[in-house]
């Protein structure tokens, strides 16, 4: 039975989805303001282990993201300028090309990556609609109001507003907030931006006509809209990084179910970050970390997975080169070892269900990606033969997605590729060495293959050569 550690309810549950066999799953997409970096893509990657591990225990999953091309502001708590906005000016570019850069950017590294793409992908900008039938039930149902000319959710109408932190104040992180303004409109603190009419910023690009007036919705109502549209009025799982749990997670909550009039989500996943050691890794601090340039330092994409795998993520992660080096060293030597096991002997199911058991148990208990990868290498000490091994390696990695044989194959195929060309080389060496009658050369030659495994034999047809 798989166990989860659920943030709205502070301790680990069983999980038990609202329709047997089906799990709807919800993430907070990326804000296409400039590329993700490796934190948001630790986020990422850890939600595609949970969802490749629901599916892999049978459940048939529907995973939907949206895409932030709109409404997030350089605060989470509804100040400062649109992260787009900011993004458009500072390339000199519109909004709607930043937007299809950066969307199309990160599918990139997700595919580097192998996180698989969400089945449903949806940007809030074609959800205008959703929003404002939404915004227009909480303003009839006394949820929301109007202010200054922006529309307004009422969090004194709520029973329970602080959902996440009501049991310990430390599991909440308040989001980035880099320009904190009171903003007097609002009737009370924990108040937040539906649509916005009055934005401090003029040039805001994308603005729609709505019955509150031509402006543009707020961050939080994307989410819960989107959800609702393609999941309906019961959501199983809803995904993100540890700051969406506040204002974010918490704004959708009071929206969606005073909207809906019952509850929502049941169980809320929460990756804690990935860090420097000077600190959060920020978008808006200009400088960060991002897959190409960890390429550009040499690291395959999957030794970042794989680095992000060893952790749990319920963990903050220190980032830091020599924690890649490490775990480059460990998977190429992970690679190296499966690349040695050969495809013989008989499959023994019944010898591989031990092993299968205990990566299954691993993953039940929250997630616990780095007892699943010790599974594995369990399965390489053990005494059972290289076809079971294989076998239990591939369907590890259908939650793993390290692409280890494949891996494993493509070495040996590059090891192979370097025997021959070294081979014909000094076949090569050896045919000018008995045209210029120096036979000891060539028999010495002869010596050398034989030492590195090579027979050659003299045919009419020229060299031939095999290993032996
Ligand atoms: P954003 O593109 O800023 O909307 O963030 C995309 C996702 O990355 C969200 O789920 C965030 O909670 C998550 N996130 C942001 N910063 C980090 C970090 N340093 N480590 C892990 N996840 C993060
Ligand atoms: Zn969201």
């Amino acid at each position: 039975m798989l166990s989860l550690y659920n943030t709205a309810t502070h301790k680990k549950e069983e999980f038990k989805p609202n329709e047997a066999g089906k799990v709807s799953m919800y993430t907070c997409g990326p804000t296409v303001y400039h590329f993700a970096h490796i934190g948001n893509l630790r986020t990422y990657i850890m939600e595609d282990v949970l969802e490749k591990y629901l599916r892999y225990i049978d459940f048939d999953v529907k995973r939907i993201m949206n895409i932030t091309d709109v409404g997030h502001l350089s605060s989470d708590a509804d100040t400062g300028e649109d992260k787009m906005l900011k993004g458009a000016k500072r390339e000199h570019k519109t909004v709607m090309e930043i937007a299809k850069f950066y969307t199309d950017a990160f599918f990139e590294d997700m595919k580097k990556l192998n996180i698989k793409r969400p089945d449903v992908v949806e940007p809030a900008t074609s959800c205008i609609d959703e929003f404002i039938k939404m915004i227009e039930v909480l303003l009839e149902k006394g949820y929301a109001y109007e202010a200054g000319g922006n529309i307004y959710f009422d969090t004194s109408k709520l029973d329970e507003y602080y959902v996440f932190n009501k049991h310990d104040a430390e599991d909440l992180q308040v989001g980035v907030r880099d320009d904190v303004f009171e903003d007097t409109n609002k009737k009370n603190k924990t108040d937040f931006v539906l649509w916005f009419t009055k934005s401090k910023f003029d040039d805001q690009e994308l603005k729609w006509d709505s019955p509150f007036g031509v402006g543009y919705p707020g961050w939080h109502i994307e989410c819960s809209a989107i959800s609702i549209k393609h999941s309906g009025e019961y959501l199983d799982i809803h995904c993100g990084g540890i700051d969406n749990a506040f204002p974010h997670h918490t704004n959708e909550i009071a929206q969606s179910e005073a909207y809906l009039g019952h509850k929502w989500c049941n169980y809320w996943f929460h990756v804690l970050h990935l860090n420097t050691n000077s600190g959060k890794m920020s978008k808006s601090k200009g400088e960060f970390l991002t897959v190409s340039l960890l390429e550009q330092k040499g690291y395959d994409p999957l030794v970042y997975r794989f680095f992000c795998l060893l952790s749990h993520y319920r963990k903050s992660l220190v980032f830091s080169y020599e924690g890649m080096d490490n775990a480059k060293v460990a998977f190429n030597k992970l690679i190296k070892k499966i690349g040695t096991l050969k495809a013989e002997g008989e499959l023994n199911e019944q010898e591989a269900k031990p092993f299968v058991e205990k990566f299954k148990e691993a993953l039940d208990n929250d997630l616990n990606t780095s007892l699943a990868i010790t599974a594995l290498y369990d399965v390489l000490k053990a005494k059972i033969s290289d076809a079971t091994k294989l076998y239990l390696i591939s369907d590890f990695d259908k939650v793993l997605s390290l692409d280890l044989i494949k891996k494993a194959n493509e070495k040996d195929e590059g090891a192979n590729a370097d025997l021959t060309a070294k081979v014909e080389a000094l076949i090569a060496e050896r045919g000018e060495a008995k045209r210029a009658k120096d036979f000891a050369k060539a028999d010495e030659i002869r010596a050398t293959l034989l030492e590195m495994g090579i027979e050659i034999k003299d045919t009419r047809e020229g060299v031939v050569w095999n290993k032996i």
